[in-house]
């Protein structure tokens, strides 16, 4: 029996470090850049803004003396190799923050983007674009969806070979910190005819390069539109709308192999997906925390909310959803740890607490707002922010619909179909094979 749910206790220590650290460190941070002015109502200028920073770089030094700066990579890459459990373990908790991300060195895209240039990069590509990306000096992003079409099959944007150059030409929509970034990775159909999987290669593009324009920096629901791109206002957080427009790019700027495109960055978006999740997990244990507080808080009819059945079952209901889907998400992590490799079932896993994902934090974060009442659909509490971002955990990375279609076809492989009339379950069926089998059991017995 191998089954421990234990953390051994040298991790613990770290995981106990990371908790109050968050807590009393960044959590501040997140609560102070949320309303971006001093105690006088003051905003912050230049100098106070220069004072944010530093702040954040001493918050920096502290997680490297810890040994966890950018805990998602592996020892080859000056990370502390923890692995994919520890990894959720860790991301769980960075859930509950904005700034967490960048205070660890984690934030994405850019630990995707490591990713697929520590696996996918040349020795020079890794010197130009993966060291500063480390360190944390350049930022980057991932720039595939196409603003006709989120599925790969449906792709137009393309990069041609022309002398020593590949010309790349074609439109990307919502492409995160696209607008910020120093650098992008950029999908591109090189081989229309080929099947899907060899259709397309993935390409280095310098953010300032000629022929790069950022139509519009788009952002989530709830924030001004933009309709006019500013560079001097240039900043990342937004999802940019890009036009690629005959951008020249040298030879070396292809990443990984030429028709290696779309299986290249599966790398990139698996593990991706399981950090998202316990991210989530993270989000939902807060409203879970704060509906909890609430319910014992607030009064109605004579007695507190915690009284009444309906909040209780509520309630419940979270914990449950909650607890389910943390095991699945450890689970996950736990497959991949144990046979280092995103394999058919470790696939289906991921799709499935993709979905979950999406759910359980819709309906966690929808009750502990219904729980507050007014107070929740106020901009008061966190929970404004969670809902507006709860939708997005079955759009990003694939539809959680695109992923139930994988699941399924995954899922169905192991079985075969029955060409009898009947199915092989068919209780008939069954029971005259049982007798069969029961004749010759009786014979023995009473020829004995
Ligand atoms: C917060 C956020 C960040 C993102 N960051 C990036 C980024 O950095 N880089 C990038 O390239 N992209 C990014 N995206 C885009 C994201 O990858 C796409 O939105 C996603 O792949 C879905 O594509 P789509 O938006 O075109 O939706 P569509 O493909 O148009 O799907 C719309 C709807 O159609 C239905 N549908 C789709 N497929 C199926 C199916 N197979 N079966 C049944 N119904 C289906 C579903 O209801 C689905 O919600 C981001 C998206 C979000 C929300």
């Amino acid at each position: 029996m191998a089954i421990d749910f234990d953390v051994d206790p040298e991790f613990q220590v770290q995981i106990d470090w990371v908790k109050k650290f968050v807590s009393e460190e960044v959590e501040p941070l997140d609560h102070f850049m949320r309303v971006g002015e001093d105690k006088q109502g003051n905003p912050l200028d230049e100098d106070s803004m220069k004072a944010v920073r530093a702040y954040i770089k001493s918050l920096q030094t502290q997680v490297k003396a810890q040994g966890l700066w950018g805990f998602h990579l592996g020892e080859d890459l000056g990370g502390p190799g923890l692995g994919q459990v520890k990894l959720c373990l860790l991301n769980e908790i960075l859930g509950r923050t904005r700034m967490g991300p960048t205070v660890f060195g984690c934030q994405a895209p850019d630990t995707g983007n490591m990713e697929l240039i520590a696996h996918n990069g040349t020795e020079a590509q890794k010197k130009k674009y993966l060291e500063p990306l480390l360190a944390g000096e350049k930022r980057s992003a991932f720039s595939m969806t196409e603003p006709h079409a989120g599925e790969p099959g449906e792709f137009k944007c393309m990069a041609v070979r022309d002398g020593d150059e590949w010309v790349l030409t074609g439109e990307k929509w919502y492409t995160s910190n696209g607008a910020g970034a120093d650098f992008l990775i950029v999908m591109a159909i090189t081989a229309p005819d080929k099947p899907l999987l060899e259709r397309a290669s993935m390409f280095l593009v310098d953010r300032n390069m000629p022929g790069v324009e950022i139509v519009r920096d788009v952002h989530g629901f709830g924030t001004p539109i933009e309709m006019k791109y500013d560079d001097s206002k240039r900043r990342l957080g937004g999802h940019a709308y890009i036009k690629y427009d005959n951008v020249r790019l040298p030879i070396d700027a292809l990443l990984g192999e030429e028709g290696g495109g779309f299986v290249g960055s599966q790398t990139r978006l698996s593990g991706g997906r399981v950090h998202h999740a316990m991210r989530a997990v993270g989000v939902c244990q807060y409203a879970l925390d704060m509906a909890c507080e609430r319910a014992l808080s607030r009064r109605t009819k004579g007695e507190r909310l915690a009284d009444k059945q309906m909040v209780q079952a509520d309630l419940a209901e979270s914990f449950i959803q909650l607890k389910q889907f943390r095991l699945h998400v450890l689970y996950t992590a736990w497959l991949i740890d144990k046979t280092g490799k995103y394999t058919r079932e470790i696939r289906k896993e991921i799709a499935a607490i993709k979905i979950s994902a999406a759910k359980v934090n819709h309906d966690i974060v929808y009750r502990a707002i219904h729980l507050h009442g007014a107070l929740g659909m106020s901009n008061e509490t966190p929970l404004g922010d969670m809902w507006m971002s709860a939708p997005y955990m079955g759009i990003m990375d694939g539809s959680s619909e695109s992923h139930a279609a994988n699941l399924a076809k995954l899922m169905l492989r192991d079985y075969e179909a029955c060409d009898d009339l009947f199915p092989t379950y068919h209780i008939p069926k069954l029971v005259a094979k049982a007798q069969d089998k029961f004749e010759q059991v009786i014979a023995d017995y009473l020829e004995k």
